[in-house]
């Protein structure tokens, strides 16, 4: 069972809260971030490999600034 995760840019925790459960890591809560899992399309070397990428708020607001938040 997942209890926490690296962002992938900044590299900072981002932990599972309790009151949710799930065996998919991207229907979880967690404190202070986003966790996405897909897999990977044709082209790349990593074809049908499932990533799991974790994004911290600080992160998605810094460098995902193409969003559109409301
Ligand atoms: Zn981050």
């Amino acid at each position: 069972m997942v209890k926490e995760l690296k962002c992938v840019i900044c590299k900072k925790t981002v932990k599972e809260m309790s009151g949710v459960i799930s065996d998919e890591p991207e229907n979880l809560a967690w404190d202070g971030g986003a966790v996405f899992r897909d897999t990977v399309g044709y082209g790349s070397r990593f074809d049908m490999k499932e990533l799991i990428i974790c994004l911290c708020d600080e992160c998605i607001e810094k460098n995902l600034g193409f969003l559109t938040f409301g």
